[in-house]
């Protein structure tokens, strides 16, 4: 569904993301982790061209991920960050329609819609649906900016560390809940953490990254248990 042939990213002399080669499967899994400053961001953005590549290819079902419009990008992926402000003086419901309401989807397929998504994230639609952002606590902020990212049924949702502010209840709560959103819909996900544990609890699949490179591509099985390298063991092991 997502290829990277041989790509690279320079932010001016320096090599953010270099010679990086990568197939993601259709409905797949996948955790991008690593250290702070790896490159796990600048791979994640450069899948919707947040950010462009400068070497290589990206590919998506089989295109080239320039011949998109970004906007049509976009539409077919969702992307949720720890930091993107929900609309303040937008309801929960209006903020989670904001593509719908783009794509000009009939008001009642929308409702409809928001309604689903509210059920989905354990947020039930009569408590939240009408509240404003800072009525609600980091966790269900959190809850609501999935569901925005979900909302026009995107075919891959992009995360780039999602739950890193949570306090670790809410944080455990928010994963059984992605997890539980990937099993029911099959979506391909692509999530960025430096945290071990979420990436083994979730990941069909475990990209690790050095300083804009793969030191290893595997299931959270061979991470654990053939590490490619001192670097990964001792990530692995550095269990927060
Ligand atoms: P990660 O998400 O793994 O912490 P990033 O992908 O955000 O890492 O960044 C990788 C490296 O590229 C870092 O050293 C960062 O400082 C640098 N970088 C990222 N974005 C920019 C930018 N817009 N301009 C200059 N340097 C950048
Ligand atoms: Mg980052």
């Amino acid at each position: 569904m997502i290829q990277f042939e041989q790509v690279g990213k320079r932010f001016g002399d320096f090599v953010a993301v270099d010679n990086l080669s990568l197939r993601l499967a259709d409905g797949e899994f996948t955790v991008l982790i690593g250290p702070s400053g790896s490159g796990k961001s600048t791979t994640l953005k450069m899948i919707n061209r947040l950010v462009e590549h400068d070497q290589g290819r990206i590919l998506f079902a089989g295109q080239e991920i320039r011949s998109f419009r970004e906007e049509d990008l976009r539409r077919r992926m969702g992307y949720a960050i720890q930091s993107i402000g929900l609309f303040p003086h937008w309801t929960v419901a209006q903020n989670i329609a904001t593509v719908p309401a783009l794509l000009k989807w009939p008001k009642a397929r929308v409702a409809a819609r928001v309604e689903e998504l509210l059920h989905l994230l354990g947020l039930p639609p009569a408590e939240f649906s009408r509240r404003y952002p800072h009525q609600l606590s980091g966790g269900q902020q959190q809850r609501v900016g999935v569901a925005r990212a979900l909302a026009a049924d995107p075919e891959v949702l992009l995360m780039d560390e999602p739950f890193g502010a949570l306090d670790p209840v809410t944080r455990s709560a928010l994963q059984t809940e992605i997890a539980r959103i990937h099993q029911v819909s099959g979506k391909a996900i692509v999530l960025v953490t430096h945290d071990i544990d979420e990436a083994l609890l979730l990941a069909d699949r475990i990209v690790m990254l050095d300083r804009g490179r793969v030191v290893q591509d595997g299931t959270p099985r061979q991470i654990l248990l053939e590490p490619a390298s001192d670097f990964v063991t001792s990530f692995v092991g550095r269990s927060e």
